[in-house]
């Protein structure tokens, strides 16, 4: 069979991201985003093979940068493309699995929207203008929750009063599903293992981060809860904090919801820390020169990544491996290395060569010889969303 080409689109609230994946390459034969969408500024950026280029398209919406987009993607192509999957952030209890999109499928994707309310809109947008510009190509929706609707419900449930789930869809739904779902497939090939018959611990660690534990290729249970602010240290997010810190704000500094959810969203985690930045790298750099925050900001990631770790293990009947991805994951040795030191009740250990050695794309094991497997295995959201698509015009 020829191989078969999908665009893969994720929307932002002023933004897609967007990457054509072809069956046949492991590389995107065109990948870019359009950003700033409905400024003056509105801009066009592309990577095609080794050549970037952009267009400025002043005042351009989703319609118009997604309608600029088709006859790059006719040229990549050569006119064909086969269908367009969408990400989507939310799925509710609704979406256990990816979605071929029709007029119910977006009724529902728009009810769920309550529950994500910076995301699911956009996402329309995208699939509203997406299915305008290229009508007549089947479009799908893959869902960053549908992974965790597998999650058991001592798992998913919070221990607050049971209306407020029954009525108002108060639980853990978890993110980055498709994440841990692509990166748990791949561990079990590169181990030699069956992903039916293996358990995995995840860490994604990127500008949000989370950890999963995966049985015999399901989710059991996952850090990010109703939305992605519950759970690890993250670039800018608080993660786990007390409940009651929103009163004691409030009562003590008079902040509004408005205020303490600003704040805990996007003045936390690693930037709130350390005074200085929400990027790992330049953390890492700083540390090196003492700063007392940038040490303080990874110490206590670190620390917390591991404990979050260990209380996944409860969803596990054996440990096959521990597995880093994102960009911190896939690129940050001293992460991977201070974290496993918390972990060694866990017979887990780094071999120092091989953790220095998988960096930037390469995947592999960095545990010591005869300890518990750890991998590195870069991720690949856009692939995964590709396969399902594919999988759901098949
Ligand atoms: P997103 O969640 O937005 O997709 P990424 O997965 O790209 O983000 O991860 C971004 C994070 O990865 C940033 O904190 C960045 O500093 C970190 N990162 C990237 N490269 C390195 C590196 N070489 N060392 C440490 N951290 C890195």
């Amino acid at each position: 069979m020829p191989s078969r080409n999908i665009l893969v689109i994720n929307c932002g609230s002023s933004s897609i991201k967007f990457a054509l994946v072809s069956e046949a390459h492991s590389q995107f034969p065109l990948f870019g985003i359009a950003e700033r969408l409905g400024s003056r500024d509105a801009e066009l950026r592309w990577q095609r093979g080794g050549d970037k280029d952009s267009l400025m398209i002043p005042n351009g919406d989703y319609r118009v940068a997604l309608s600029q987009l088709l006859p790059l993607v006719q040229a990549a192509t050569g006119g064909k493309l086969h269908g367009i999957g969408h990400r989507v952030v939310h799925g509710g209890e609704r979406f256990t699995s990816a979605q071929r999109l029709d007029s119910e499928v977006i009724a529902a994707i728009r009810a769920i929207a309550p529950l994500a309310p910076l995301h699911n809109p956009a996402a329309l947008q995208g699939i509203e203008a997406a299915m305008s510009v290229y009508p007549q190509l089947p479009q799908v929706a893959v869902f960053d929750t549908s992974f965790h609707q597998s999650l058991p419900e001592h798992a998913y449930r919070y221990a607050v009063p049971e209306h407020l789930y029954r009525d108002h869809g108060v639980r853990r739904y978890g993110f980055h599903g498709t994440s841990h779902r692509y990166v748990s497939h791949r561990a079990a090939e590169i181990a030699g293992l069956s992903i039916g018959d293996s358990s995995w611990l995840s860490a994604h660690l990127g500008n949000g981060c989370s950890t999963c534990a995966i049985v015999d290729g399901q989710s059991r249970d996952t850090s990010m809860g109703l939305t992605p602010l519950e759970g690890l240290v993250m670039g800018t997010r608080s993660g786990d904090i007390d409940p009651n810190l929103h009163g004691h704000l409030a009562s003590t500094l008079g902040w509004s919801l408005e205020e303490i959810t600003r704040v805990l969203n996007s003045e936390s985690g690693l930037k709130g820390l350390s005074g200085l930045s929400n990027d790992m790298r330049a953390l890492e750099q700083a540390r090196e020169q003492g700063h007392p925050g940038a040490t303080l900001a990874i110490e206590v990631f670190c620390y917390r990544l591991a404990k979050s770790l260990a209380a996944m293990s409860c969803a596990l009947p054996q440990l096959d491996g521990l597995i880093f991805t994102g960009g911190i994951g896939e690129n940050s040795p001293l992460i991977r290395s201070k974290t496993v030191t918390h972990l060694k009740l866990f017979d887990l250990a780094i071999d120092k060569e091989a953790n220095a050695r998988c960096i930037r794309g390469i995947a592999g094991p960095i545990h010591k010889y005869g300890h518990t497997r750890i991998l590195v295995v870069p991720t690949n959201e856009e692939r995964q969303i590709a396969l399902d698509t594919l999988a759901l015009l098949n």
